[in-house]
């Protein structure tokens, strides 16, 4: 193998840049969206209560909900916990955007909760240490797709009397302790974004064992109308009443049937991202510059993300010249995180500052997330291992 890193004009690991995730959509697929439209419901129809059924069934529990998007499904979820001004939430600093902004949707005031070094999850001492008597949540995250301790962090929240919702957005098909991710708090949240783990286009789903939660999310998606159009069809009435102020964050027929027929393949899937984790493990095991996160014996990976962190002290670059020559390798690297309370709004509307989250600011500094999708193929994972070794090898001190 050549030497010589391509961001210095040596030769490229390979040409395309390959993205860290990307769908997969088969024929299976594409014709069961074809049947929606050739059908008298396009939106509010069949679709919508068997993908609701397939998830619940799959997660085990009573409910779920479908909506517009993972932002979507958290901000239903905390109007239906009923979030509003002067009421706090905790949430982690490392995750995306959208776990606090929700809280703010609602006029909530989210609170950041450093994480765990070696997980980057949220830790249920840290958690503990931000309650105050105006919280009324906990938000947890399967940061990369690692369920977080939920029994540890289920028995502070009722200790101090408030839900823990559970932004899964990271762990379809994760298990904890040997219960399915989205079984495990309250309310849980996913994504159907296609970078996840199987998509409709855009999409989100809550699910729940609580009919009265899910009752009130289903009204939320649809106005805060009490009946909807297919409801009001099949008793031929006209009738209805807006209760509440909702939103538009329905799902259409058409994302509902390629979600469903997405959602046959999840099995398969999670254990190829598990098989192309080991691949790395074991690639990794020989570089001691990079560390990949901890993943605790209880849980079953779902592995949305793999994340290496950089032992900066055994290499001469930064993380971003480091993620830079990656890129340059043809190597599709990103960074997830930057710490919530760093970015502009928060700082700005909130007053967080850098030393509130000392532990996600530093993991910040040394993560990169790293290809990983089912639809990989051996010469791609091959591509990822050489890559990082070349240029690890590159910068080593
Ligand atoms: C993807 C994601 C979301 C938001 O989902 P969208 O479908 O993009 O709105 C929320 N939280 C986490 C942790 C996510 O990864």
């Amino acid at each position: 193998m050549e030497s010589k890193l391509a961001l210095h004009g040596g030769k490229p690991v390979r040409q395309s840049l390959l993205p860290y995730g990307r769908q997969w959509i088969d024929e299976e697929d594409i014709a069961a969206v074809v049947a929606v439209l050739r059908s008298d419901w396009l939106t509010t129809g069949p679709m919508v209560t068997r993908l609701e059924q397939a998830f619940a069934g799959m997660v085990g529990t009573r409910e779920a909900v479908v909506v517009s998007s993972g932002t979507a499904a958290l901000h239903a979820a905390m109007y239906a916990l009923d979030i509003g001004p002067g009421d706090e939430v905790i949430v982690p600093a490392m995750t995306f955007a959208a776990t606090a902004n929700c809280v703010v949707f609602q006029g909530g005031r989210p609170v950041f909760a450093d994480v765990d070094p070696e997980t980057l999850l949220l830790t249920p001492e840290q958690a503990e240490a931000r309650i105050s008597p105006r919280t009324k949540a906990i938000i947890a995250v399967d940061y990369a797709g690692q369920a977080c301790d939920y029994d540890a962090l289920q028995a502070i929240a009722d200790r101090h009397g408030v839900p823990l919702v559970a932004d899964a957005c990271h762990a379809l098909g994760g298990r904890y302790k040997g219960r399915p991710v989205g079984s495990l708090a309250v309310l849980n949240t996913f994504s159907l974004h296609p970078v996840k783990h199987i998509t409709s286009g855009e999409g989100g789903v809550i699910t729940t064992s609580d009919a009265t939660l899910a009752a009130r999310m289903r009204r939320f998606r649809n106005h805060g109308i009490t009946t909807d159009h297919h409801q009001r069809a099949t008793a031929g009435s006209w009738f209805y009443e807006m209760v509440d102020l909702g939103y538009n964050y329905r799902l259409t027929d058409l994302q509902c049937a390629l979600a469903l027929s997405q959602l046959r393949k999840l099995p398969t899937w999670v254990e190829r991202r598990q098989a192309i984790a080991r691949r790395y493990d074991t690639a990794f095991a020989s570089l001691p510059a990079i560390q990949p996160l901890r993943v605790r014996p209880e849980v079953s990976h779902a592995y949305h993300l793999y994340v290496i962190r950089l032992d900066l002290s055994q290499l001469k670059g930064t993380r971003a010249e480091i993620f830079a020559a990656l890129r340059a390798e043809g190597i599709g690297v990103n960074v997830h995180y930057i710490p919530v309370h760093l970015h502009p709004y928060y700082r700005q509307h909130f007053a967080t500052r850098p030393g509130m989250c000392p532990v996600a600011e530093a993991a910040y500094e040394q993560i990169l997330s790293l290809p990983l999708f089912p639809r990989m193929q051996e010469r791609e994972i091959d591509e990822v291992i050489a890559a990082v070794t070349k240029v690890v090898q590159a910068y080593g001190v």
